[in-house]
């Protein structure tokens, strides 16, 4: 069964160009990091961690338009597959709740 979750747009706060959208799960109100395997949008990042064998091997997750880096790809403590946000570097707009 799925576990509810929030659907956030994640866009880049230089240019307002939309990076990925994601599926939140849990109750926390920040976004610090995001679950690679939680990325819903766009196709090119669904899943993305499949396509790699190492972390240190997944890029940086860049807008697509102004080339800022807004986060770097680390292992969560469980040893989940993420992108540590860089704060101030993107903004969030919830879409469902
Ligand atoms: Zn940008």
């Amino acid at each position: 069964m799925a576990k509810h979750h929030k659907l956030y747009k994640i866009s880049c706060a230089k240019c307002g160009c939309l990076l990925v959208n994601y599926k939140k799960f849990g109750a926390g109100k920040g976004i610090l990091r995001l679950y690679m395997s939680n990325i819903s949008f766009p196709e090119s990042m669904v899943n993305v961690q499949e396509n790699y064998s190492f972390i240190k091997n997944v890029p940086n997750l860049t807008c697509t338009e102004c080339e800022e880096v807004i986060g770097l790809p680390d292992l969560s403590k469980s040893g989940k597959w993420v992108f540590r946000l860089k704060q101030g570097y993107f903004h969030r707009k919830l879409i469902k709740g």
